[in-house]
């Protein structure tokens, strides 16, 4: 290994008996334990809430005679004490997973790449269900003992927070992030200057420093283009998530691919396997060719060895949603860099091109695929879907041989459970449950949990979200430009007791937001039934590039303002981590409409099935593989129409009728003391089934096994 190092920086004032919080604070395993939200919160709740979560900050801001008190409190200690117990034996672990199943792969790290990381609602350097995978992959490999060093961009703005005009127009309000109150660590060399690499483009070179995220015991290095001597257009390159203009997109993907790869050079790894989770990071496999190549190898001595060990997750169900670029621009961007290959133009293009109807162009999505010896999917219907769609990379042999294989994606457990259901689940399944969370047996202890507990429990969860709910407004109001109204749409009027359906996600318009609102009256009638009333909570953030996924919040908006929602049907502004977590804990249906089969995966689904929420989905990506009948329901059956109106006026009448003759009638088929034993039932066949199939538990191991042990050989 080079030498290279990244300190903790001081200027924490903590009274010694509770000094290692700020050590803490950089790290990020705390916000995965099931106590993260006390052992910093409890110093100033307030302050815990209005920081959004900041431990950081939290602890530079709080008042020192609250420090001075959480450290004599003999409650707050037995708590600080047992969390740092926990994290010594975590980080000093000898034994896990790895070293018990795979100990081949101690030493012989994983990179993985990945354009987005969603680790906390705090480092908002993700838009959505990419990089939350990212992040839950992390975390558990981290648990698992998986060698795994990830790299990515420290985005100086992050992903935008969303506002909505009185008429539902999204304003995107651009976030500065202020790096010194984030647990990313400046990586420096032996002479205490920034660690940098280049990468060079026609004209000129690009330096990027790195920062180190701690995610338990996994690296994130995250690059940054915002350093001297770089010029202004090029401090920028780095500033923001998916640059829409292709110029800066493909130099924003030669930092990642090729940056990153000499990131790691320069940190000393040498990597046993490369993933590349999405297409984004495809230039990777070009930068290890050159550095075959340039030690010696022919051009397929180099390809072949990078192939070998490359490993290529695709996310995407359609053509378009892959990125392809001109060949003129690559060829801009490029000229410098096939001499060094040992390749002509027409060969480097060969390797990525791709016939679209626009034309050829330079696919990352080929790219990946053929210098990639290991390929999946992200479900199996996505699998069968990828293959298709690329058959024509592989035309000798069928459609059902081309190498495309699947791993359905998880969740990250303990990252996503309310801990009132931790608790009580290691009541009754035993204090151990999680380190066997993966095994379906295990969880036929659920039968055994008391229905009034379970039940209980879910009511507290979703007092907890219609609490938030207002609290939210309440701050929203405050800071104004909000209309009277929008404060009615924002959930005030949100009855914890109330029946509760949650549509939360990014706003694209193959997700369908809008499949609800086919027939309004009728949702209406649903909504407002005397003594079964039923509420619809959305929220979800637009690409602030996509006008039809704005247009789409818009039309859902004006629907929610009506007086006739009775303030039943809101509209939650700005979606990020945190309001998911709230959203998936409290609800008590989580609906998922989106048009068969572009969903690939769909994981927040997941996140509400392991809080007891119930699905109610169409059969597409990861639900068709979950659905059985009695664990939540299907909208529409097990197909594809030909025709998308026929599909959505079909998809929309299953809808309702669903709603209108099961779900609402078994929700409140309540006893004498308010409980719906059939729906309990329900919530335990959906967490016997779901939770130990689709964790990142079972999804990491997965890739383990049949991905990364492959391409080590
Ligand atoms: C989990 C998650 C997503 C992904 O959800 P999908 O079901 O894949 O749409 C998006 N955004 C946030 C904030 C999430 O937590």
């Amino acid at each position: 290994m080079n030498t290279f190092r990244t300190q903790l920086p001081d200027g924490f004032d903590l009274p010694k008996r509770i000094a290692r919080l700020s050590e803490l604070a950089y790290n990020l395993w705390w916000t995965w334990q099931p106590e993260s939200q006390r052992i910093f919160g409890r110093l100033d709740y307030d302050l815990w809430e209005r920081l959004g979560h900041n431990p950081i900050r939290l602890l530079r801001e709080v008042d020192r005679s609250r420090l001075d008190l959480a450290s004599k409190d003999a409650e707050y200690l037995a708590l600080y004490d047992r969390m740092f117990a926990n994290f010594d034996s975590y980080m000093n672990q000898k034994t896990t997973w790895i070293s018990q199943s795979h100990p081949r792969l101690i030493g012989r790290p994983i990179a993985y790449f990945s354009m987005e990381f969603g680790l906390h609602e705090t480092l908002p350097i993700y838009s959505g269900g990419l990089g939350v995978l990212a992040g839950d992959h992390l975390k558990e490999a981290s648990d698992l003992g998986l060698p795994l060093t990830a790299v990515g961009f420290m985005y100086a703005q992050g992903y935008f927070s969303q506002r909505l005009s009185e008429d539902g127009w999204q304003e995107a309000l651009n976030n500065v992030l202020d790096f010194h109150n984030l647990p990313a660590l400046p990586v420096m060399d032996d002479h205490g200057n920034r660690l940098t690499v280049e990468v060079e483009f026609p004209d000129r070179f690009v330096t990027l420093g790195l920062w180190e995220i701690r995610v338990g015991r996994v690296p994130l290095y995250l690059l940054d283009s915002n350093l001297d001597p770089n010029s202004d257009f090029d401090k920028n390159l780095t500033a923001r998530l998916y640059w829409s203009d292709l110029d800066r997109r493909v130099m924003q993907e030669l930092l990642l691919g090729v940056g990153g790869v000499r990131a790691l050079r320069a940190l000393g790894y040498n990597p046993s396997v490369w993933h590349m989770n999405e297409g984004h990071a495809a230039f990777l496999t070009l930068e290890r060719a050159r550095e075959y190549v340039a030690g010696g190898d022919t051009l397929e001595q180099a390809l072949e060895k990078t192939r070998r060990q490359n490993v290529f997750t695709t996310h995407t169900p359609v053509p378009a949603g892959n990125d392809e670029f001109p060949l003129w621009l690559i060829e801009k961007y490029l000229a410098g860099f096939w001499p060094q290959l040992n390749i002509s133009r027409d060969q480097l293009f060969d390797l990525a091109r791709h016939h679209m109807p626009q034309g050829e162009t330079f696919s990352m999505g080929v790219l990946a695929l053929r210098n990639s010896d290991g390929r999946n999917a992200v479900s199996e219907l996505h699998g069968r879907v990828s293959r298709q769609m690329w058959h024509s990379l592989w035309p000798d042999g069928e459609e059902d041989e081309v190498p495309i294989t699947h791993v359905t994606n998880g969740v990250h457990v303990s990252n996503w459970m309310a801990r009132r259901l931790y608790v009580l689940l290691s009541q009754y399944l035993g204090a151990d449950w999680y380190d066997h969370l993966d095994e379906p047996e295990m969880w036929k202890k659920v039968d055994a949990i008391p229905d009034n507990e379970l039940w209980a429990v879910r009511l507290h969860l979703k007092r907890k979200l219609s609490f938030y709910l207002r609290e939210r407004v309440r701050d929203r109001w405050t800071v104004g430009g909000f209309h009277p109204v929008q404060v009615v749409s924002s959930g005030v009027l949100i009855n914890p007791y109330a029946l509760t359906i949650g549509f939360a996600r990014r706003f694209a318009t193959y997700k369908r937001a809008s499949l609800i609102l086919t027939d309004v009256e009728r949702l209406l009638n649903i909504v407002n039934r005397p003594n079964m009333p039923v509420q619809i909570i959305f929220a979800g953030k637009a690409h602030p590039a996509d006008e039809p996924g704005k247009q789409l919040i818009q039309q859902v908006y004006r629907q929610v303002k009506r007086a006739e929602t009775g303030g039943r049907i809101v509209f939650i502004e700005d979606y990020d981590m945190n309001l998911a977590r709230y959203l998936v804990q409290g609800v008590d249906v989580w609906m998922n409409t989106p048009r068969r089969p572009y969903e690939a995966s769909g994981t927040s689904g997941m996140k509400a099935a392991l809080n007891g929420a119930l699905n109610f989905s169409v059969l597409d990506g990861w639900w068709r593989e979950a659905y059985n009948g009695r664990n939540g329901w299907s909208i529409g059956e097990d197909r594809q129409l030909e025709s998308q109106s026929v599909q959505d006026a079909q998809d929309a009448e299953s809808l309702y009728a669903t709603l209108e003759n099961e779900i609402i009638p078994l929700f409140y088929n309540r006893d004498p003391k308010e409980i719906s034993h059939e729906w309990v039932a329900r919530i335990k066949d959906n967490l016997k089934t779901n939770i130990p199939q689709f964790s990142t538990r079972r999804m990491v191991k997965e890739y383990v096994e049949r991905l990364y042990v492959k391409a080590l050989e």
